[in-house]
Order: C-alpha cells, then structure tokens, then sequence
C-alpha cells in the first residue's frame, strides 16, 4: 500500500498544500519540500518560494497575495496574505459547465419513506408544530409543549412529536420596514413546513405588530388553527385551551402513515459550520457527491451561506441553467453586499477565529471549500431567505452563514433534512427536521465519537473516496428521511433555538 501523504495539494497549478497531521520542522513532505517551522494540521505549507505580491493559491485559485517573501516549507497562517478584490457580479457567464444528468453519479436507491402531502415536499417527520406569532408567547408555548409530550403524545403513536416553533420575530419590529417581508415570509412558511403535515397550530398573544392575517389565508384564521393567549382568563384556561387544540390536532396526524415515494418528493438541505480547511477536502466534496446521487434521482438539495459563496459566485453563475438563474444569484449577492456594506463590514468578517485556528486563512479559502458541497449539478433555481423552491434539482437559496440563521430558513423553504459538515465540532441540531453530521477530520470523530454521524476524515488519508464517503452519506439521508435511522443530534435532543434571519429594524 502506497504511503499515507504528509500534506495534500487540490489542484496541479496550487503553490500551497495543507499538512494532513501536524508536522514537525524538517520534515520532507513533497520531493523539495521540506518544512521550515512545526506546521499544525491542516495549515498550509509552501510548496515554492513566493515572492511578496505574489499569488496563494489553493484550489486553483488566488486565495490571496503574499504579504512578505515567503520560502519554500514555510507556514503560511492568516496573517501573512491580503485578500483579493471581491468578483465582479455584472454580466458573469453561465451555462458554462452545465454538467448533464447521465454524468451525475447513480443513486444507488431511488425510493424512500416519506409522509406524502397534498402540495409540495414529503414529510420526513410526522410533528405537530406550534408556530408562535411573537416571542412574548414562547414561554407558555414552550410549557405546553412539554405538557402534550408528556399527557397527549402517548395516546398517539403515530405521531414522532411536538415541536415548539419559537423566534424573536412579531413585535417591537418595524413591520412596514422594506425588508420585513423576509422574516414575515419565515414565520408564514414555517407554519407551512412538510413535517408538519397541513396541520397549523399558530399562537399569538394579542396585541403584536405581526397578525394573523400577514401569515395565513382568509379562511386559515378560524378558532381551529390559531389561539390568543389575551383572550383567556388566566393560566389554567390558557393551557385547558391550548391542548384542547393540541389534541384535534394530534388525531388527525396520528392517521398518517409513511408510504415508499420517489425521490422527487424529497427535499433536503446542506449546510456547513465550524469549518476547516479539511472540510473542502473531505467533507463538503464527499456531500457534494451525495448531492449529486440525489439530483440524478429527482431529488432537490438546497444550499445557501452567502459569505461563504460570494468569492467563488462566478463559479456558480457557469452552473445557473439560464441568464433569469444567474440575475437572481447576482441580485441576492448585491443585496447581501449592500447588507453587510450598511454595517460597515465586508465578507471578510466572517472567518471565525476556530476557521482560522482550522487553517482557513480568510474567506476564499472558505468559499472554495464551501461551494464543494454543492456537488457538480446545475443550479436549477435561487431563492431569496426562507423562499420555498418551485424547482426540483440543486437550488441556490441565498441565507446568511450562521448556523443557526441557515437552520430556520432553509426549514421555511420546506427541507426535511439537514445535512451539515464540520471541522471544528458543532452539537448544532433542529427539532423540526432531523440533522446529519458530517466531521472532516478522523481526529473529531474519535474525540466527538457519539455526536458525529459520519467521518469524512478517510478521504485525507486515502483510506476512503469522495465516492465512498458520498455514498454512505447518501445512505444515511434516505434512511434518516426514511425513519429508519436517528442522528445522534435527534436521539440526545441538542436543538438550537430558530433565528429567523430580520434584516429590517427593530424598533
Ligand atoms: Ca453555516
């Protein structure tokens, strides 16, 4: 068997490769390479001398320029180069690399078990979903939830739970601001979300900016499907009410049944937090690739974290199947520009200091990494936050970075699952849509070893493929959407609170 490399160099044309484990100076890791300085793992060493102004480049692609003359085998950290101009976003080619269907690799199953519903995706949960109007109602949400676990759900089988939906959104928000309508559509969708089943369950408490009628239809707002808590007389009639409600609900829910449906009718959602610069080897590539299997079945794989694609969007502008496609990712990508400009910061802000710990240098390394989890399809449609796809196929929906913002408004476009890569460790879940976690590194699934669902770590040590990794992910989506399997973030019940992404203001 071949030798397990030292350092691991993506693309002919790159002058930096990344260490594999820590490395000790002086240690002989490519024929004329040798290390100057101990070099932590996943760090990047250089493979040529660079002079100052001169390019790094990674993945086939400028990460940054060289601050001072760097030598050959030395360590290049965070500090050493400048970032490069953010891509232009006027007139980027697409339809450029269009890879074609019979080119995606096959899945090696083509049905699941979902719970089919009238309009839209598959449930891969069966749950009964409060949605509250306003956070002033949470707290006594939160304690009737925990009273229909515990008093009604037993009576119901058929149900796999209550989930509480609370946000900060609904009051003391400029509800006319111009861009209210981002976190409105959140709260709106997620009431509509497939695991749920049609059933709505919305509580407000009375006196909010964000009414009933801003999130459901005409004849949604009956005393059935929302419930004001200043209408009751104190505590015990509020909770008799609420799981009076509950209850109809949880009868109706308990006749579904899973059913063997096709791909089609799933969709999922790939996220990834606390990188490293492993997870562009290892991890993101080997979902990339599952997300390939799922597309080649008609499935639809959303993923989004704008920060973290802004730096390669020409990239995927050459995947967007026509100019409509390509001008909605430019105009997403402006607007976030703008966003971000508005708080006087750039994209740059977002390397956290464990990225930078994890050997991202800045936000191009991130990005190129990042964009692998996409797979090679084309990009069928791009969807402004928490917009639902009207597409099946790769779909671009532009969201914020942050974990817990991604969550919510990828659940608001209506995934039944999550598939989230890290290098870092993240016990990350969501209560309303299970959460599968993919490490990059072997060294985190040994230290995480009942919190991580799958190692990607193999692929850097050449001990597995893109392809094998990718197929065990792929296997693990369909039987977690399935039912058949719970990730570790479902069976301890590590559920992060929902931030829905509001960019308009507070008042
Ligand atoms: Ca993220």
């Amino acid at each position: 068997m071949a030798e397990a490399p030292l350092v691991i160099r993506v693309k002919e044309a790159d002058n930096v490769a990344i260490a594999v484990h820590d490395l000790s100076a002086g240690t002989r890791v490519l024929p004329g390479v040798t290390t100057r300085q101990d070099i932590p793992q996943a760090h990047k060493v250089a493979l040529t001398d660079i002079p100052r102004g001169g390019e790094i480049i990674r993945y086939g692609v400028v990460l940054g320029y060289a601050k001072d003359d760097i030598p050959v085998g030395a360590w290049i950290n965070e500090h050493m180069l400048d970032l490069p101009r953010t891509p232009g976003l006027d007139d980027m080619p697409f339809g450029t690399n269009l890879v074609e269907k019979k080119d995606l690799p096959d899945p090696p199953r083509t049905t699941w078990l979902g719970y089919r519903n009238k309009v839209g995706p598959a449930g891969t949960r069966n749950l009964l979903g409060i949605v509250t109007t306003v956070q002033c109602a949470a707290g006594v949400v939160n304690v009737a939830v925990e009273r229909i676990k515990k008093e009604l759900l037993p009576k119901y089988p058929h149900v796999d739970g209550v989930v509480a939906v609370t946000h900060p959104y609904g009051c003391g928000v400029a509800i006319k601001a111009r861009e209210a309508h981002i976190p409105i559509r959140a709260v709106r969708n997620l009431i509509r979300h497939p695991n749920f089943g049609g059933e709505l369950m919305v509580v407000g408490l009375g006196c909010e900016k964000l009414t009933y009628d801003m999130l459901l239809e005409p004849e949604e707002i009956t005393p059935e499907n929302t419930l004001t808590l200043q209408d009751y007389p104190g505590h015990d009639a509020m909770m008799n009410a609420l799981l009076a409600m509950a209850e109809k609900k949880l009868q109706r829910l308990n006749e579904r049944r899973r059913e063997e449906l096709p791909l089609s009718e799933l969709l999922i959602g790939m996220q990834c937090g606390g990188s490293d610069a492993f997870s562009g080897l290892t991890a993101n590539p080997s979902a990339g690739y599952a997300a390939d299997m799922l597309v080649k079945g008609g499935a639809t794989v959303l993923f989004s974290e704008v920060t973290e694609v802004r730096d390669g969007v020409h990239l995927l502008a050459a995947r967007c199947r026509d100019a409509a496609t390509r001008d909605k990712l430019a105009a997403e990508m402006r607007w976030y520009d703008e966003y971000l400009d508005a708080g006087g910061v750039d994209r740059d802000a977002n390397p956290t200091p464990g990225n930078k710990k994890g050997g991202l240098a800045n936000i191009v390394e991130k990005a190129m990494g990042s964009i692998a989890k996409s797979g090679t399809a084309p990009i069928e449609e791009v969807l402004s936050p928490a917009e639902k796809p009207t597409k099946h196929g790769l779909i671009y929906a532009a969201t914020p970075a942050s974990d817990i913002v991604c969550g919510p408004s990828q659940l608001a476009s209506g995934i039944g699952l999550q598939v989230f890569m890290t290098g870092r460790g993240t016990p990350y879940g969501l209560a309303a849509a299970p959460v599968i976690k993919v490490c990059s590194r072997s060294e985190l699934k040994a230290h995480w070893f009942d919190m991580i669902d799958v190692s990607a770590g193999g692929v850097a040590t050449g001990e597995q493929t893109i392809a094998d990794v990718g197929t065990e992910i792929f296997q693990l989506i369909l039987d977690v959407a399935s039912g058949v399997k719970k990730p570790f973030s479902d069976q301890y019940g590590f559920h992060n609170d929902l931030c829905i992404f509001n960019p308009a203001p507070i008042t």
